[in-house]
């Protein structure tokens, strides 16, 4: 069993974004992975607490982050970073925005790379390449690269399901097919997007923001499965799963992986 992990979020990528953006690897996604394109989100819809709730396995309610400005929390629980770096594993870290570095603790991530989003034209891309080589070299234990263009350049620069946002799309599941190209063979792969969107815009509760694509490769997902109504929380457990490790008693969502 590989029990390697590399967590990919997608920022506000919509089911139908994913089928709209007619990328070539779509189909072998759906035929290999494990997969929901009815996913659910948190509420709020909205970046830093959905991706505080996939790192630490509960909804904003408990944990505290509602908005996208980080304040520490009240109740700390332990997420993802801070249980696999505990059990002596290597984390690392590949994002384009910068608030991100809040859903690990500093000293739980052995190597990150941040470059600002508008930095460079193609971030996702940079960011993917960077990865890549680290996996390569170092052969991580836990691998999160996360990609914002979709978000912020497709989403609310132009709005949700236009042109530009498909090729933004497009461009992420390009990342991910060389993502997988260089490790599916050692690694659990999980492909998820944090929200959707709708207009310009994301955060309220209607089903274009609160529908999600998530996807899950390894031994222990069966390909072509549809897995339904899973929600985020369902990541951090599925995860831990994968390295034959239990989740944090806190933790609300369930494990995906079949026994
Ligand atoms: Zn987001």
């Amino acid at each position: 069993m590989k029990n390697k992990v590399i967590l990919i979020s997608v920022d506000g990528m919509r089911p139908d974004g994913f089928l709209g953006c007619e990328h070539p690897f779509t189909k072998r996604m759906l035929k290999e992975f494990s997969y929901t394109l009815t996913g659910c989100s948190m509420k709020p819809s909205v970046t830093l607490p959905c991706h505080t709730s996939i790192f630490y396995g509960v909804p904003p309610a408990r944990h505290g982050i509602v908005t996208n400005a980080y304040v520490p929390p009240v109740r700390p629980i332990k997420g993802i970073a801070e249980r696999l770096a505990d059990a002596g594993k290597m984390n690392a870290a590949f994002y384009n925005w910068e608030p991100m570095r809040h859903v690990w603790s500093s000293d739980t991530m052995a190597y990150t790379v941040f470059i600002h989003a508008y930095a460079e034209e193609n971030t996702d891309l940079i960011l993917t390449e960077r990865t890549i080589e680290f996996l390569q070299n170092k052969e991580p234990d836990f691998v999160y690269l996360y990609m914002v263009e979709t978000d912020e350049k497709g989403g609310h620069d132009n709005g949700w399901m236009s042109n530009a946002y498909l090729n933004r799309v497009f461009n992420a599941i390009s990342c991910v097919e060389k993502i997988f190209n260089t490790a599916a063979q050692k690694y659990n792969i999980i492909v998820t997007a944090d929200h959707g969107g709708h207009e310009r815009m994301h955060g309220t509760d209607c089903p274009e923001d609160m529908t999600i694509p998530m996807f899950f490769w390894g031994d222990g997902f069966e390909g072509g499965k549809d897995l339904g109504k899973i929600s985020l929380l369902d990541i951090a457990p599925t995860i831990l799963a994968c390295m034959d490790m239990p989740p944090s008693a806190e933790w609300e969502g369930n494990s995906l992986i079949k026994k």
